[in-house]
């Protein structure tokens, strides 16, 4: 006669309890694992030149690139980009995690970059479809010139700029006109942190919308940058002292970036 334990490991097993437990668990552990995560979506096409098509060949990408921007809502950061060799730059108008689409030369290639940092698990239905629609432009352009390069040989940038790589530090508005106080801007380098406006949420609850362009320390994250000491950026004096205003009245626990 069996003993009773293994009678009743063997009854779970053969009703399936246990590997429904299993996959329950499994399923938990992924879900947390896939939703806890920020999510960096990066992807390259290159594509081999040389001096006697290059400007052919740059003419052609950014006419496709400048289609597919029209097509998916990007806004043209080109003119903010600090990228030398930038070609064109496009990203997404909104305040934080913008996808974006920027085209470079490199070391006798063309290099095309799609780049997309959010905090959620996957890619977004809009990075799937750039990415499979210019697959199938370039791939009819440029046929065998055209390499998909693996992540781990990417051709990389001549110095680190910002989280994709083209140094946009200009934020709209792209006018130079500060949309909150209407008055002209001035480019300047400031400090800055690493960190997020986020973990202040006083603070960040009303830095967008009262004083988005002072000119004191400001926080990498919010800018584009996961790490950065200094940046460029458009100042409006008036969020200046909107924004010292601020930290004189809300003398909490926490400091402001920079102190
Ligand atoms: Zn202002």
């Amino acid at each position: 006669m069996p003993r009773p334990e293994i009678t009743l490991r063997f009854i779970l097993w053969r009703t399936g309890l246990i590997q429904g437990l299993c996959a329950a668990l499994f399923c938990a552990a992924f879900l947390v694992s896939a939703c806890g995560c920020d999510t960096l979506n990066q992807h390259q096409f290159v594509i081999r030149t040389e001096p006697a098509t290059i400007e052919a060949d740059t003419a052609v990408i950014a006419d496709i690139l400048c289609d597919e921007a029209e097509a998916r809502g990007l806004v043209d950061g080109t003119a903010d980009a600090q990228l030398p060799t930038c070609i064109c730059y496009y990203l997404e108008p909104v305040k934080y995690f913008p996808l974006t689409l920027g085209a470079r030369t490199a070391e006798g290639s063309l290099v095309v970059d799609l780049y997309h940092f959010h905090p959620g698990p996957g890619s977004t239905f809009k990075y799937i479809a750039i990415k499979r629609h210019l697959a199938s432009r370039l791939r009819v352009a440029f046929a065998e010139r055209l390499r998909v390069p693996r992540w781990k040989e990417f051709v990389g940038f001549p110095e680190s700029r910002n989280m994709d790589g083209y140094g946009l530090t200009n934020k709209p508005p792209w006018d130079g006109i500060c949309e909150v106080h209407h008055v002209a801007m001035s480019v300047q380098e400031v400090d800055c942190q690493q960190g997020a406006s986020v973990y202040l949420p006083d603070y960040g609850a009303v830095l967008h919308d009262q004083f988005p362009h002072h000119g004191r320390a400001h926080f990498a994250e919010d800018r584009g940058y996961l790490y950065a000491r200094h940046i460029r950026i458009y100042v409006c004096p008036d969020c200046t002292k909107a924004y010292d205003e601020w930290w004189n009245a809300h003398p909490v626990n926490s400091t402001p970036p920079g102190d």
